[in-house]
């Protein structure tokens, strides 16, 4: 039987894997794949990587010594791939494009209102029967101007939510899409007349640090940076630079620039010396969750699915729909 080394697994990882898995034994190890434990895959013709592992030409290398031949990207994201030695190695990516649009979308409209009505404080206060409204005032999003950096699968839908509040919405994308319910503008201005401003962009060169402190200037004061894509898309620094000053309304994000072996972790009894996820943290105007906006079941069941069929494709020299190459970066 062909395996797989499953790194990075999870609990809710090897409950789906193994729900779906018919064809393959799967070892499962704990630990994000890095040069240091790549060689553990030997035995494998595939290994199964997430997206913080650390998949870069020396582990790729590595990979290839061990006789791995495929890379499966349980994600839609493969910007910690590095796509051009697996290429020199003879290794071929592949991915999972599409999952669960709405798992995202609907987390980045939870993160909104959780962070503009102050929900997660109220639930604290309330836990301690402090019934005091006082700090919790939010503003209705209907009537106001969403911003969607990106309309394709999880932009897209994060705009239909946002019109289903009554919002307007303005987008930004180099590829506009002519059915969206959106009007397309250029950055600068989303940024000026956004009231939130949600991204649903790659990480790409072009798109690191998209939200810097040019960009910064021009928000409103009191706009709302939603970030469910990746953390380099934001320079945190600047972010929280404009939070000090009150140039900014607020945070909610999903992912963070510096997260890799911070999140998806518990570090609850560890002294974290990451100063500025520290001091994010600590802003009531910020709200962060740990990755976790494709967390959901149907998310979860379509990532095995489809991840377990790569495998199969590869495997019966079918076409490979999902592979990824490096020119597409
Ligand atoms: P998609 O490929 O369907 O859409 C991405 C859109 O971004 C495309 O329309 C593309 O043209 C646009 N884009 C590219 N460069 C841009 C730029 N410079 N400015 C504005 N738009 C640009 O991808 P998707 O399925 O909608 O996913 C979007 C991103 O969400 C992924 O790349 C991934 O990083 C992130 N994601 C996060 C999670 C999570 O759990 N937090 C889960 C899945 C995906």
């Amino acid at each position: 039987m062909e395996s797989i080394a499953f790194f990075d697994a999870k609990p809710y990882d090897r409950e789906w894997f193994d729900k779906i898995n018919r064809d393959f034994e799967i070892r499962y190890f704990e630990g994000r794949l890095r040069p240091e434990n790549a060689r553990l895959a030997e035995g494998s013709r595939a290994v199964c990587a997430f997206v913080n592992d650390v998949v870069n030409a020396k582990t790729v290398e590595i990979l290839s010594s061990a006789g791995v031949e495929v890379i499966l990207m349980r994600c839609a994201g493969y910007n910690n791939v590095a796509l051009k030695a697996a290429k020199e190695h003879g290794l071929r990516v592949l991915s999972v494009p599409a999952y669960s649009p709405y798992s995202v979308a609907e987390h980045a409209m939870g993160l909104i209102l959780a962070l503009n009505r102050k929900i997660p404080r109220a639930y604290i206060r309330t836990r301690d029967f402090n019934f005091s409204l006082n700090g919790l005032t939010g503003f209705d999003l209907h009537g106001k101007t969403a911003g969607v950096i990106g309309t394709g699968r999880i932009g897209r839908v994060f705009i239909d939510i946002c019109r289903g509040f009554g919002m307007e919405v303005l987008a930004h994308d180099p590829k506009p899409s002519p059915d969206i319910p959106a009007q397309y503008v250029d950055r600068e201005e989303l940024f000026k007349r956004s009231d939130i401003i949600s991204l649903h962009c790659p990480l790409t060169r072009e798109t690191r640090y998209i939200i810097d402190e040019g960009a910064i200037a021009l928000m409103k004061k009191s706009a709302l940076v939603v970030n469910t894509s990746r953390g380099q898309l934001i320079d945190t620094e600047a972010l929280l630079s404009a939070l000090n000053d009150k140039r900014i309304g607020g945070a909610a994000l999903d992912v963070y620039e510096e997260e890799s072996g911070l999140f998806f972790e518990d570090n609850s009894d560890k002294i974290v010396t990451d100063e500025v996820i520290s001091l994010l943290v600590s802003r009531p105007n910020v709200l962060i969750t740990s990755h976790q906006a494709f967390l959901t079941e149907e998310a979860l069941r379509n990532i095995a699915e489809v991840t377990l069929k790569n495998y199969s494709d590869y495997l019966s020299g079918g076409k490979l729909d999902n592979e990824v190459k490096a020119k597409d970066t």
